[in-house]
């Protein structure tokens, strides 16, 4: 593969844009080299400025369920365009919007839209501290919800892939009333509840965590957290800003059967788009101006095009067998990729729900921060190359879901199992177990 135009590109990229990226992951420090720059995609597959074709395994880190460019989303793209793109004035696309994700999601009795994830789980903790009265959070360790202050406590995602614990920029006494705790750890969060008892307003959580790598949530987790907020009169709230109308329909929530106070969403209701949203319980909602007086705006928030791509992305997902097509798809690479990896005799974990997938270089289990941190990121890193040069994108880091969408064909999944078990086989791959022994 030449990678001429995207080296020239990236280099342009680094002397005008800090790290090259306007993402961090992006920049593939984790795993060395540099990226390919994207000039287009189609379906399942994305081509660089080199004219190097890949099957997407990234999706724009989980909205595009549909593929890229699909066609509904985008006539429905551009005829919005062609109506005007923005009016900071109350629009009938937004109303549908919203209708569409509180139909789906029945703990949203009403949705506010914003334009990102970050915005969609900093504003739901605003509420709920103004909703509760109290100060103290309480998030888990290597879940990501964003990159507002507050939440930036031992973060997944980027923060996990670079190692940043606690950023800087970010005062200790803003962090001070954020509690970070082991996932899937339900006797650690009764401990602190017991503590803080009276203090603590809130616990958010990705009720699938997909910013460590996948990690699923233990049986009677997501239950026990629901049980000890009802008890300390807490609330919780559900950041399904991956896992929202990914994993089914009715998101995490609808998948477990765990209804969450308030709900943060992002990625698939945007459809490709800058499209977040939070949302609950009516009477905590109605606490957000001009109704109530806690505070949040948006010039941007309810755009038209941007709501356009949602609307037609979860009216794609409404028809019947969307989410068993992608539990199949999802099997099938989890099962193939399985028997990749044991022929090879290299230890992996994989887990899945749905259409999130993570194969860890650990021998497992992974269960929380402390055990996917156990991951051999250096073999990741040469598995990860192997499989860029046999056209496969993957995430840049070990700490990341592969994202399946409704576009990849059994074909793509095969030819994504053929190239693992080449990679595996190789003696890049072959060379780090020697190392290892
Ligand atoms: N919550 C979760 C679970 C996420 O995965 C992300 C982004 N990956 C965010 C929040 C933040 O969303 P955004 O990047 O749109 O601000």
């Amino acid at each position: 593969m030449r990678h001429t135009n995207s080296a020239r590109i990236f280099r342009a990229a680094k002397k005008v844009i800090p790290g090259g990226v306007n993402s961090p992951v992006r920049a593939f420090g984790a795993v060395g080299g540099t990226p390919p720059i994207i000039a287009r995609g189609h379906g399942a597959r994305v081509y660089d400025a080199d004219g190097n074709e890949y099957i997407d395994y990234v999706g724009s880190w989980g909205p595009l369920i549909l593929g890229h460019a699909h066609p509904a989303v985008v006539s429905a793209v551009t005829a919005a365009a062609k109506r005007g793109t923005s009016f900071g004035a109350p629009i009938e696309a937004e109303v549908r919007l919203a209708e569409l994700i509180t139909g789906a999601y029945s703990a949203a009795e009403k949705v506010r839209l914003v334009n990102s994830g970050t915005e969609a789980t900093m504003t739901a903790l605003r509420l709920a501290r103004a909703f509760t009265k109290r100060d103290v959070i309480v998030k888990f360790a290597g879940c990501y919800h964003g990159h507002s202050d507050c939440l930036l406590a031992k973060g997944g995602s980027g923060l996990m892939t670079l190692a940043i614990p606690s950023p800087p920029g970010v005062p200790k006494a803003f962090t001070a009333l954020t509690a970070v705790l082991p996932y899937n750890d339900l006797a650690a969060v009764e401990r602190f509840a017991k503590s803080r008892r009276g203090k603590i307003a809130a616990i958010i959580v990705e009720p699938v965590a997909a910013n460590m790598g996948v990690v699923p949530p233990a049986k009677g987790f997501l239950e026990g957290l629901r049980k000890l907020c009802d008890r300390m009169r807490a609330l919780l709230i559900f950041d399904e800003v991956i896992t929202g109308f990914r994993v089914a329909w009715g998101g995490a929530a609808g998948l477990y059967g765990v209804r969450p106070d308030l709900v943060a969403f992002g990625k698939v209701i945007g459809g490709g788009l800058p499209v977040g949203a939070y949302g609950g319980r009516a009477d905590i909602m109605d606490l957000m101006a001009p109704v109530g007086d806690v505070y949040q705006a948006g010039t941007l928030s309810g755009n038209p095009i941007a709501t356009a791509a949602g609307i037609a992305t979860i009216e794609a997902l409404e028809r019947r067998g969307t989410y068993a097509e992608l539990e199949r798809k999802g099997r099938a690479l989890e099962e193939g990729l399985r028997e990749a990896f044991a022929s090879a005799g290299v230890p992996a974990t994989l887990t899945r729900v749905g259409s999130l997938m993570t194969a860890f270089f650990a021998k497992g289990p992974v269960t929380d921060y402390a055990s996917a941190v156990k991951s051999d990121t250096k073999a990741y890193a040469r598995f990860f190359h192997g499989m860029l040069e046999r056209g496969i994108y993957l995430a840049p880091s070990q700490f990341e879901a592969a994202f399946v969408s409704l576009a990849h064909t059994n074909s793509d999944i095969e030819d994504t199992i053929v190239a693992a078990r080449e990679t595996l086989a190789s003696r890049r791959m072959k060379g780090a177990q020697h190392e290892r022994r």
